[in-house]
């Protein structure tokens, strides 16, 4: 048999996997024999040689020998069994908590033992706290040729049921000449001194000698090195395939009118940035050609990115195309909606608001506005894509925060648009900034535009870190800034997300501080209430009928306020540094200085003071991402488990993310050089996960 075949053969193929051990491995998704080639050790045990008692020291996990001198049943504190062994260097204890009378028997004095296990300071002494242990003749023929790796189970799986599936697979397919297919071209690998896929592999099942532990287990081993990198390269090509199956559709193509864009741009009340000129530069060649865009803004907070995306709203109405805006939550969906309805005021328009709370007529008459393509312009929620809204003429999707979206809801909305071989054009916009090593395995598929350039006229937003013991001091701040006219932000978090409790705490806290600022109007405002409701205090606080808004973190994307300029955040070391970012981009808005005091709970950690640090001494996002990244490592910065979008099995971004420019390099030497390879190794890699990676 070839060994793709072989490769590809179901593990109940191997023998020692029954039905059950089938389950149960398919649970750790390894179902092919290539599934479990790929199933690396999680770490090592070194059985290779013996170690005298005298060469032990704790925390070591080895192997030893000696003859029992020995055992007895300890009564004092926990009942226990002790039995001393000893060799020719020195005397170590076994202790068991859990053992048997007959345990006890076999453990009698003068037998030669080995035993297996970590090693810690007793109080007589080194002792093993359960270990494994042999009855054996003699201490010839007792040590492991390699180090005996550890694999990931499930319940029920056995260690050895799958070392021993492994090492038949292993002997299928990576022995003698069967080598199975490696895809990164010679040249990649010489370059970076990689070992072949074969050798990778092999080495990482059955360590040669040599290869500590140590650096097997921190992945320093090239032979992981080169699979993280392989996986990385793997994801990375998948999203620069996505970007080149897109131009294979076709796209509406927008005319822009002069008169028409000038008569809107000229009814604004400020002038365009040139940052924000140039995107909509970009933007305006990407929606004349007939291929779809699929382009994401990356722009700080306030850098003004809606008014670009309304400038793309406005090229698609006018060639009589309708345009989806979606937004994380209902409060921005609605600002939205407050700010087209003023922008597209006197141009021919229709905007229709569908929000998850829209109900009854209102809801039917929505639909059939959007279905019969009276509605020119659709603001709103998720619920934009759900099954019963049916679109006239989707021409673009505009899709605002992305990152507060799964990956899911973005493809969900795209197929809806989906026509033949027609697919609306895509702007995505963030306010997060991802680092730019980052972008290339999240964004590669898009193309991306950054503005980089805050209006004209706004202040940096001063920050300062203060415990809450000081909270007195604090909320006379308040009392000061409602004198002078102003208005406050009170944020509250909670480390869970659990939106129930954070309304609580931000109720008990909105009661408090009435009781303690009666000169204060204050008002509450949280994810549970009503839109309606919502609405109405948000318009409240816009027209100053508040001097406070206590909010629990739904406030943190898009709401504006000017006159807002005070912001106090609550146990502040808890939230991620991009999201202390968006919520502190709340103020600032208007032309006055602006405050944010960052509370926190004492004591703070050394990398809590660090973190807060960064948000005090930079308002600019690329730097807070940058640092965000350094501090928390990518799993949390990307919060890949939020959007589950990668599920990397072998790389880990915390360790490999040095990998990520020769990654790069090596997709283009690929896509340049090999193209036929770039396939085989996504599926190699990603198989049935492609789909989740396409934005
Ligand atoms: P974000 O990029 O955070 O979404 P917004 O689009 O909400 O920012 O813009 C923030 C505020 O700045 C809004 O009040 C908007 O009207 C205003 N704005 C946008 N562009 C400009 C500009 N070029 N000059 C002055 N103000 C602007
Ligand atoms: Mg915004």
């Amino acid at each position: 048999m070839k060994t793709s075949e072989t490769l590809a053969q179901s593990v109940a193929s191997l023998s020692g996997i029954g039905s059950q051990s089938v389950i149960r491995l398919e649970k750790l998704g390894v179902h092919t024999v290539q599934d479990l080639l790929f199933h690396l050790p999680l770490r090592y045990q070194d059985r290779t040689k013996i170690y005298p008692i005298n060469t032990l020291l704790p925390g070591m996990s080895v192997l030893s020998c000696g003859t029992v001198e020995f055992t007895d049943v300890l009564m004092k504190g926990r009942r226990s069994l002790i039995c001393r062994i000893s060799d020719q260097t020195g005397f170590l204890s076994l202790k068991f908590f859990h053992f048997s009378a007959k345990q006890q028997a076999i453990l009698s004095p003068g037998t030669l033992i080995s035993c297996f296990g970590e090693v810690r300071q007793g109080y007589q002494g080194l002792e093993i706290v359960h270990p494994e242990y042999k009855v054996i003749s003699s201490t010839d023929n007792i040590t492991e040729p390699c180090l005996t790796p550890i694999y990931p189970l499930t319940d029920g799986l056995r260690q050895a049921t799958v070392r021993k599936a492994v090492n038949q697979a292993i002997s299928l397919c990576l022995k003698d000449q069967q080598t199975i297919c490696d895809y990164l071209p010679q040249s990649v690998l010489e370059n970076k001194q990689y070992p072949s896929l074969n050798q990778a592999l092999l080495s990482l099942h059955q360590p040669e000698q040599q290869l500590s532990t140590q650096q097997l287990q921190q992945g320093n081993s090239p032979a992981l090195k080169r699979l993280a990198f392989e996986e990385l390269l793997a994801h990375h090509l998948s999203l620069l395939k996505n970007k080149k199956a897109i131009k294979k559709w076709q796209a509406a193509v927008f005319n822009i009118d002069k008169l028409l864009s000038q008569s809107f741009l000229n009814a604004l009340p400020f002038q365009l940035t040139r940052a924000q000129q140039r995107v909509i530069d970009e933007i305006v060649s990407d929606l004349s050609s007939s291929h779809p865009m699929l382009r994401l803004i990356q722009g700080d907070v306030g850098s003004g990115k809606t008014i670009v995306a309304a400038y793309a709203c406005l090229l698609a109405i006018s060639s009589q195309y309708q345009v989806a805006i979606m937004a994380p939550t209902e409060l921005l969906a609605e600002q939205h909606l407050g700010n087209f309805k003023q922008w597209f005021k006197d141009f021919d328009s229709h905007i229709v608001y569908l929000t998850g709370q829209l109900k009854g007529k209102a809801r039917q008459q929505a639909l059939i506005d959007i279905e019969d393509g009276t509605a020119s312009i659709i603001i709103g929620t998720h619920a934009l894509f759900q099954d019963s809204v049916i679109f006239n003429k989707l021409g673009l999707i505009i899709i605002d925060e992305q990152h507060r979206f799964g990956v899911h809801q973005r493809l969900a909305l795209r197929e809806k648009g989906q026509h033949k071989n027609t697919r609306p054009h895509q702007l995505v916009m963030t306010a997060t900034p991802i680092p730019r090593t980052l972008a290339m395995l999240q964004y590669s598929d898009l193309d991306i535009s950054i503005i980089d350039e805050l209006p004209p006229g706004r202040r940096p937003v001063t920050t300062r870190v203060i415990p809450s013991e000081r909270r007195e001091q604090v909320i006379a701040k308040i009392n000061q800034w409602t004198v002078n006219k102003h208005q406050t932000y009170w944020v509250c978090t909670l480390i869970e997300e659990s939106d129930v409790l954070q309304c609580e705490a931000a109720e008990k806290t909105t009661e408090y501080l009435t009781q303690i600022l009666p000169d204060v109007k204050i008002a509450l405002i949280h994810g549970r209430m009503k839109s309606a409701e919502k609405e109405a205090i948000m318009f409240g606080f816009k027209n100053h009928d508040y001097d406070l808004l206590v909010a629990t973190t739904v406030i943190e994307v898009g709401v504006d306020v000017p006159n807002a300029s005070l912001m106090i955040v609550e146990n502040a070391e808890r939230l991620g540094l991009s999201q202390l970012h968006q919520l502190r981009g709340r103020v600032g808005r208007g032309d006055q200085e602006s405050y944010c005091l960052l509370m926190y709970q004492s004591p703070l950690s050394e990398t809590g003071r660090h973190r807060l640090g960064v948000l005090r001494e930079t308002n600019d996002g690329f730097v807070i991402a940058e640092k965000d990244l350094e501090l928390r490592g990518p799993g949390d910065v990307m919060g890949t488990r939020q959007t589950g979008q990668m599920q990397l099995k072998i790389a880990d971004l915390n360790r490999d993310l040095e990998l990520l420019d020769d990654v790069q390099e090596a997709a283009n030497i690929i896509c340049s050089q090999y193209p036929q390879a770039i396939q085989p190794i996504i599926d190699r890699w990603l198989g049935q996960s492609t789909l989740y990676s396409e934005v």
